[in-house]
């Protein structure tokens, strides 16, 4: 596609209007969008570009919420959701090898025909594809359980940037030096645009059960959750949240103290023996049960925030309509355990200093993973309210940095977040650029992203 015939929805991912940031809200077009159906054809894309001093930007299925696939106007997008296809499924070895352009859920649904299931399972998992879970080196529900996507591959197919097809060999454990597949895995395609990966995937659990709990307040939620950690349990979901009244939400929310939705996955035996012992935890910190419905309902409805960023109309997104007087946006830090209840109360000052308004403090799959969701009401001045979302995102990103964390841990870097990328990395953000420079001298892959 070019000029005119290309579809609005490329001039940016999921990352919005809405959210708390002083760049553009939206990326130009691009000069063309390519949907190439093997590696070879990506390859050649590769070259054109090379040729003609134009950029690349690998696109998945565009749910990304750092700008990390947002196209420059000398860029062709390349839409790789054509390469969709199971190249093979190894049911003895637990492996699937799979196109980058594949969506997960549709990936999941194949692996279940055969007793398999993905065990990457993201809030994104009906609309996100391999390529992009890869880029992002994205989390899921189960993370603790089965690890982040980037712990799942065991090798890839990826196109250099000189058009040179590159595949690893899919190994269980390799000490060959470097390993070359990490170049790839949430580096948001600035070195390789990944075509294929042979994935870990899971044998369906006989059995899942998860619940649900009402804690009196967080800390003694905390020192509880880590008490199941330490005992050597590995849930496959967990759930931990604080909620906090928010004005101007397109949606219902309750402030009140901290739910735990807690799971455990595989053998009858092994599932009702860690809910033994995390029974035994949750009820000397007085955590009272809520009905299975709770749990239930949680479940069943976990993907459903994604449709909110379907398209409307061209361009436009439910969440673009939900959200027009709103800004919202959160920070997923990771932190040392020890620190987590300092952040805590230094998170819920900062906002407090700002004006902006907290809506919910959690714990996401282990509890040195921080989600923090914030919202201010744009009164007004639509370019104030963003302003002092983005000065509040920057200063708790800073506070974890302060306190020993990473400032990110499932959405990767891509535009947004990229201004920091220094203070993350110190002297390392050099060394990226310059392996970025050895491995694509002309610039040609997803420039500006992840700082580079
Ligand atoms: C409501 C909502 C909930 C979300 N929940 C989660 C969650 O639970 N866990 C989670 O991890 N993420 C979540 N995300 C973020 C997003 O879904 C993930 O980052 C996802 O992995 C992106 O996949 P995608 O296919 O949409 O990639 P895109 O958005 O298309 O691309 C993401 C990045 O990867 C690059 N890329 C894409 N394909 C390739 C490729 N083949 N080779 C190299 N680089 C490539 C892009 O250039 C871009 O930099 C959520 C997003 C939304 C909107």
């Amino acid at each position: 596609m070019t000029g005119p015939s290309i579809p609005p929805r490329y001039q940016t991912d999921a990352f919005r209007a809405h959210r708390g940031s002083l760049l553009e809200e939206r990326g130009p077009s691009p000069l063309a969008v390519v949907l190439p159906r093997t590696a070879a054809e990506v390859a050649t894309v590769v070259r054109f570009a090379l040729d003609a001093g134009l950029k690349l930007v690998p696109w998945g299925g565009g749910t990304g919420l750092m700008g990390g696939a947002r196209p420059s106007s000398d860029s062709i997008v390349l839409d790789l959701r054509e390469m969709r296809r199971v190249r093979a499924i190894d049911p003895i070895s637990g492996t699937v090898t799979v196109e980058a352009g594949m969506v997960l859920e549709a990936l999941d649904r194949r692996l279940r025909r055969r007793g398999l299931t993905l065990g990457h399972d993201p809030w994104s998992q009906p609309r996100a594809t391999v390529g992009g879970a890869i880029g992002t080196n994205g989390i899921g529900y189960a993370g603790y359980l089965r690890g982040t996507m980037g712990d799942q591959v065991l090798g890839l197919e990826a196109v250099l940037a000189d058009g040179t097809v590159i595949r690893t060999r899919p190994a269980a454990r390799s000490t060959t030096g470097l390993d070359l597949k990490r170049l790839f895995i949430g580096t948001e395609g600035t070195v390789g645009i990944v075509t294929a990966a042979t994935l870990r995937v899971f044998p369906v659990p006989a059995t899942e059960v998860i619940r649900a709990f009402r804690l009196r307040d967080f800390s003694t939620g905390f020192a509880a959750l880590s008490r199941v950690y330490d005992d050597g349990l590995t849930p496959s979901v967990m759930d931990f949240e604080e909620t906090f009244e928010a004005p101007a939400l397109p949606w219902g929310a309750e402030a009140g103290p901290p739910t735990l939705y807690l799971g455990f996955a595989g053998a009858k035996e092994i599932v009702a023996a860690s809910w033994r012992v995390a029974r035994r935890r949750l009820r000397s910190a007085h955590a009272s049960p809520l009905p299975n419905r709770e749990a239930g309902d949680y479940w069943r409805t976990r993907h459903d925030i994604i449709y909110m960023h379907d398209e409307i109309s061209p361009g436009v997104t439910r969440a673009d309509v939900a959200l027009k007087d709103t800004i919202f946006d959160y920070v997923h830090v990771a932190l040392p355990r020890s620190r987590i209840l300092a952040y805590r109360r230094a998170a819920l000052a900062i906002l407090r200093r700002r004006g902006v308004h907290p809506i919910g403090f959690g714990l996401w799959t282990q509890p040195e993973l921080v989600s923090l969701e914030v919202v201010k009401p744009v009164l007004g001045d639509r370019s104030a309210a963003k302003a002092a979302v983005a000065a509040s995102v920057d200063a708790l990103i800073r506070k974890a940095h302060a306190l020993g964390g990473s400032m990110e841990y499932v959405h990767g870097i891509g535009v947004k977040l990229a201004h920091l990328i220094g203070e993350e990395l110190g002297i390392g953000a050099d060394l990226a650029r310059r392996i970025k420079e050895t491995l694509d001298p002309q610039d040609v892959l997803n420039p500006g992203k992840l700082g580079l």
